[in-house]
């Protein structure tokens, strides 16, 4: 099959015809790159071709005015190439040296924030959050929005001893990075789905409902012609609501958020690191969040505090030991933290034995 050649729509078209021409002639024999500052950086051939990046933050969610905005400058510094990153940040691809300052002082007259290379705090990838999905435990945007403010220095000039990756998902269905970031944030639902056993059978089908439950508590209520939940199997994933609407379960009493640290995608030094459990529940407050945003205060500035350069957050703990981190940053330590959902693979904590 010539994929090139291949017009359908289903699935993204082929990377390759969107490569940035210097990008196209040099794919795969790339020399060197280097940061210039906070926010740009320059990679070289082995042709000694060079391609400049600029890259600034974006809210994720975008008007239409703001990707248009975005079009444009990248259509008159550019030639149209810019990316998306998986965190999201706006990325400006320049092959003309002499485009870049002006690309720049563009983007600041702009009040576009640049920065977010190297050792630093990135932008925060997140999910969809109240604005567009059904299972929502948290506002993914709006948390982001909160966290963001509060370490915004760190993402424009300040370092930090290595990346620091922030993630936000919504619930625990977790479409997001929260699995493999250095501080992440999982929307939690702590309450059963309510059945709405009327609507059941008129909006959902019983085998799909059953499928859909990643713990086996549901099963069949043929008196009610609807369905019956085990609360002692439930873990109020919301997964059930995503195939039945008669199940919902967002609760805006006892929604909230848990932070997980320590994960990182790379594989620099170690393999990658699932996150772990560090704060099970804070609650929901909108619109700035302010117990989420005082306890990452905590955990971000032990961090900087004591990791030793090129560490990322979860070999800082590691380094320390579980226990330390719960001292050093001040947060307690819960019967919840005794064993987490990673207890299936290598954690920080895999037995009782606390040396506190
Ligand atoms: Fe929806 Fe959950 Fe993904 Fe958020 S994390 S967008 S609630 S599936
Ligand atoms: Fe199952 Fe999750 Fe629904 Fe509970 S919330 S019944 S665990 S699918």
């Amino acid at each position: 099959v010539d994929v090139k050649q291949r017009k359908t729509d289903i699935g993204p078209p082929h990377y390759s015809n969107f490569l940035p021409p210097v990008i196209k002639k040099n794919y795969g024999n790339w020399k060197t790159h280097e940061i210039l500052s906070p926010g740009l950086m320059v990679h070289i051939a082995n042709s000694g071709d060079k391609i400049w990046t600029v890259r600034v933050a974006s809210p994720r969610l975008l008007s239409t005015d703001t990707l248009r905005e975005i079009a444009d400058i990248a259509d008159k510094y550019c030639d149209g190439y810019f990316r998306f990153t998986t965190r999201n940040n706006i990325e400006f691809l320049v092959s003309d040296e002499s485009k870049v300052q002006p690309l720049i002082d563009e983007l600041n007259a702009k009040k576009f924030m640049i920065g977010g290379i190297g050792s630093r705090v990135s932008n925060i990838v997140h999910t969809q959050g109240w604005i567009h999905c059904h299972s929502a435990a948290v506002d993914a945007s709006a948390l982001v929005k909160a966290i963001m403010d509060e370490f915004a220095d760190y993402f424009t000039t300040k370092e930090t001893p290595n990346k620091v990756r922030f993630a936000v998902a919504c619930c625990t269905n977790m479409c997001g990075a929260v699995h493999c970031s250095d501080i992440a944030y999982v929307g939690i639902h702590r309450k059963l789905p309510r059945i709405d056993h009327d609507n059941f059978k008129n909006v959902c089908e019983l085998p799909t409902t059953m499928a859909a439950c990643p713990t086996a508590a549901i099963t069949p209520d043929p008196a009610k012609k609807s369905i019956k939940i085990n609360p002692e199997k439930c873990m109020y994933c919301g997964n059930c609501f995503s195939v039945c609407p008669a199940l919902p379960i967002a609760d805006p009493e006892n929604d909230g958020v848990a932070i997980v640290v320590g994960g990182k995608v790379g594989n620099l030094r170690k393999p990658p690191m699932f996150s772990k459990l560090a704060v099970a529940y804070l609650p929901n407050n909108p619109p700035r969040w302010p117990e989420v945003v005082k306890a990452t205060r905590k955990i971000f500035d032990a961090y900087i505090a004591g990791a030793k350069k090129h560490e990322r957050v979860g070999e800082w703990i590691e380094r320390i030991g579980w226990e330390k981190f719960f001292a050093v940053t001040g947060l307690p330590f819960t019967f919840q933290h005794i064993d987490d959902w990673t207890y299936a693979f290598k954690t920080f904590r895999t037995t009782t034995q606390f040396k506190w």
